[in-house]
């Protein structure tokens, strides 16, 4: 009997390249295999049904074939495209960061299917026009770190564990810092309560609940500045998307 390497996985096409005269090399997260790369022959040919369906943003299941160093796309049912976002440059871009990130810290053979969830929720809330995006991104950043094992703690003090009741928070020692171990710490700063409730919020809520929720101009701002110093401390990756989302939001 021959054996028949086929499988169908859950996942998202996160970037797809060129190869050759009609061909495309895709990389899709997926639940069941984590970050894999897929060889899709004929995917640029104009009547081709791999198409659309190798194209990023494509969420859905994959029917590949698993070779011994590689996959190759046989078919895909995709079940939501996005296609709010072709039509919406600014969303597009974040999209784009938010999958370079998500590649970032997914790994192949890994199980990916917390980072898959935060990613297609992110993208529904992304499409979902009374949501900012500026807070989309921070939230989703955070989130993105603490799926990685990454993120701050910020429940009580990093140090020695107490909840006495002035915390401030320090990027370096990744987290909270109460008034008795503040001495220790050199770059301490002092977080609106609201601003401390809401990344309370995002680091323990499910990926469901993540979206359900706006701040004030001052809270976002906070968010920004804290999430972004933590992210430039902790993630060792420079993203040319960010580069270019950066130019379109200015
Ligand atoms: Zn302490």
């Amino acid at each position: 009997m021959k054996a028949v390497n086929q499988i169908t996985v859950t996942g998202m096409v996160l970037a797809a390249a060129p190869v050759g005269e009609y061909d495309r090399r895709i990389v899709i997260l997926t639940k069941e295999r984590g970050k894999i790369s897929a060889f899709a022959r004929g995917a640029r040919k104009p009547n081709s049904a791999l198409v659309g369906v190798t194209s990023p943003f494509s969420f859905g299941e994959f029917t590949v074939y698993e070779g011994r160093t590689s996959y190759t796309l046989m078919s895909a049912s995709i079940s939501n495209y996005f296609q709010e976002l072709r039509l919406d440059v600014e969303g597009a871009y974040y999209g784009f960061y938010f999958m370079e990130l998500a590649g970032y810290y997914a790994r192949e053979a890994n199980d990916e299917t917390e980072l898959l969830k935060l990613l297609y929720q992110t993208f529904r809330a992304l499409v979902n026009p009374n949501i900012p995006n500026r807070l989309i991104r921070y939230i989703y950043e955070l989130k993105a770190v603490t799926v990685n094992g990454e993120g701050p703690q910020v429940f009580e003090c990093i140090c020695c564990r107490g909840k006495a009741s002035e915390l401030m928070f320090s990027v370096k020692r990744g987290g909270l810092v109460c008034s008795r171990c503040m001495g220790r710490v050199s770059d301490t700063r002092t977080l609106n309560p609201s601003t401390l409730y809401t990344l309370q919020y995002i680091i323990s809520s499910s990926v469901e609940k993540l979206y359900t929720f706006v701040v004030t101009e001052e809270v976002l701002e906070e968010l920004e500045t804290v999430v972004t110093d933590y992210l430039a401390e902790y993630v060792g990756k420079h993203f040319k998307s960010l580069d270019i989302l950066k130019t379109i939001i200015l």
